[in-house]
């Protein structure tokens, strides 16, 4: 069957005139699922009841179901596990700040980057998620919350080794006549998988990008995470200034601090060498301390510490605030814990 609502009207249209349908319909379908927030074809009364049974036959809309809320009691953070159709479960977050709203989306059921300090990825990869799920866990958030202004793909997963659903799903949750969220609005982290990152400064995508830095060290980094074996940070680095030069938008570098791990004085000198005077930014985040990656959290003077030893050097770095702090299973723990 055919995924319908990861489609645009055109799209939609050369779908509808090989079943003889007339072209205005495949608008009205459009109109129905981004607009009116439809999701299945016997909520569009504005159809001919025989079309909606022909539709239903031919066409799908994936479903993402709502499993299980944790709600936080010190802000209005939610964590939601999620259901898809053939029962995998993923994670989501709705964060609410002053004047915007952010949700936390996944990408994969699992991941296989094989970071050791992330939970998302400790029994791999089962599949990539679809772009019509991803426009549903999207959809599902705002029926729970409202309108957001922020999409952040940092959720179990890595984007960019799901590239062709990913690309389907910002195309249609931007366009004009559908969702019209900004470009502007939506950002992406990756673990730094070099060649797509050339491939998505190349699209008319025109996402912010972030990158899961967290070391300044080839061999560090390769300790921590696999893909660093693949790709040097040299590399890398070339990849986001291209990235930069294409789109115009300042990358952001994640940095997860692990104590005297990677916050040390050899550390700052690195990021000062790496990134000193480039226009970028970089994310401080607390480790979140999980089963398999024997580490504590850092205490926040030790983030300030390393926070104000690399702003001495000259570098932009800010600490994550950290949201739901109560319900702080960080991203992929509530799914392995719902698994056990
Ligand atoms: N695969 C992508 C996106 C998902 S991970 C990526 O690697 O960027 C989103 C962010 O959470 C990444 O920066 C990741 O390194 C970070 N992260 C993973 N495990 C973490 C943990 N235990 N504590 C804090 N941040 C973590």
């Amino acid at each position: 069957m055919i995924s319908i609502n990861d489609k645009n009207i055109s799209q939609i249209e050369d779908l509808f005139k090989e079943k003889s349908y007339q072209k205005f319909r495949a608008k009205q379908v459009f109109h129905n699922i981004h607009v009116n927030r439809i999701n299945d074809f016997e909520g569009m009364t504005d159809l001919p009841l025989k079309m909606r049974e022909e539709l239903k036959k031919d066409f799908k809309i994936d479903s993402v179901k709502l499993l299980e809320t944790f709600s936080s009691k010190l802000d209005s953070t939610k964590k939601y596990l999620l259901e898809l159709d053939d029962k995998n479960i993923i994670e989501a977050v709705y964060m609410d700040y002053k004047d915007r709203s952010t949700i936390c989306i996944s990408s994969q059921v699992g991941c296989r980057m094989g970071c050791t300090f992330c939970a998302s990825t400790k029994n791999g990869l089962v599949r990539n998620m679809t772009a019509s799920e991803l426009i549903e866990e999207v959809y599902l958030l705002e029926r729970l919350n409202g309108p957001i202004s922020n999409i952040v793909i940092m959720g179990i997963g890595e984007p960019l080794d799901n590239f062709t659903n990913i690309e389907k799903f910002i195309e249609i949750i931007t366009d004009p006549k559908g969702r019209n969220l900004s470009h502007r609005s939506i950002t992406l982290s990756t673990s730094g998988l070099v060649p797509q990152i050339y491939k998505l400064a190349d699209t008319k995508l025109d996402v912010n990008l972030a990158v899961s830095l967290h070391y300044a060290d080839d061999k560090k980094r390769a300790k921590f995470m696999p893909i660093a074996k693949k790709y040097s940070i040299d590399q890398l680095i070339k990849a986001t200034d291209y990235y930069f030069d294409q789109t115009g938008r300042r990358v952001s570098f994640e940095y997860v601090v692990i104590d005297k791990v990677n916050n040390l004085d050899e550390d700052v000198e690195n990021l000062h060498d790496l990134l000193f005077g480039k226009n970028v930014h970089i994310n401080l985040i607390p480790l979140n301390p999980i089963e398999e990656f024997k580490h504590d959290k850092p205490k926040m003077s030790a983030l300030d510490e390393f926070k104000n030893k690399l702003s001495r050097r000259g570098l932009n770095a800010t600490i994550r605030k950290s949201m739901g702090q109560d319900i702080d299973a960080s991203c992929g723990q509530l799914r392995n814990n719902y698994a056990r």
